[in-house]
């Protein structure tokens, strides 16, 4: 079966040069263009369509992607965590249909800060963890009733 040539795969498989970090599940990389003062991308090495293809067992993956990001950008640009902001396209918002996290130090240009405020448009992390986590719950409590 031929695969379909995704953006994101082939820096993972083909483009060294452009990472930033990498570890056996995620890799970084800078984000064109840039959109703030630092604009990367954290994705996963396996090839998740977007948010909507998440479930209760990616929680860890996210956790993850999440704090490895916050690891790396706060040692490499001595900032303070609570300023990075990190979120996800909700369909059908998406440049590329592979999963990615936009990382992003303030400040932002005008018109993409007003986009973020957007609900609609990105998620969150921790919000997206939350989802999850609630789905697990509701999973959990449908296999005790039966
Ligand atoms: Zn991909
Ligand atoms: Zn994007």
């Amino acid at each position: 079966m031929e695969k379909k040539f995704c953006k994101f795969c082939d820096i993972i498989e083909n483009k060294p040069e452009q990472k930033l970090f990498e570890d056996d599940k995620i890799c970084i990389f800078f984000s064109i263009p840039q959109i703030a003062y630092v604009h990367m991308q954290c994705i996963p090495k396996i090839h998740i369509k977007n948010i909507n293809s998440l479930t209760y067992k990616h929680i860890p993956l996210l956790y993850h992607m999440k704090e490895t990001t916050i690891q790396f950008l706060t040692k490499k640009y001595y900032i303070d965590s609570n300023i990075i902001i990190m979120g996800f396209h909700i369909p059908p918002f998406n440049s590329v249909q592979h999963l990615h996290m936009h990382c992003i130090i303030p400040p932002l240009n005008n018109c993409i800060e007003k986009l973020l405020k957007v609900d609609c448009v990105m998620r969150r992390i921790d919000n997206q963890i939350y989802r999850l986590l609630k789905d697990k719950k509701n999973c959990e409590e449908i296999n005790l009733k039966s």
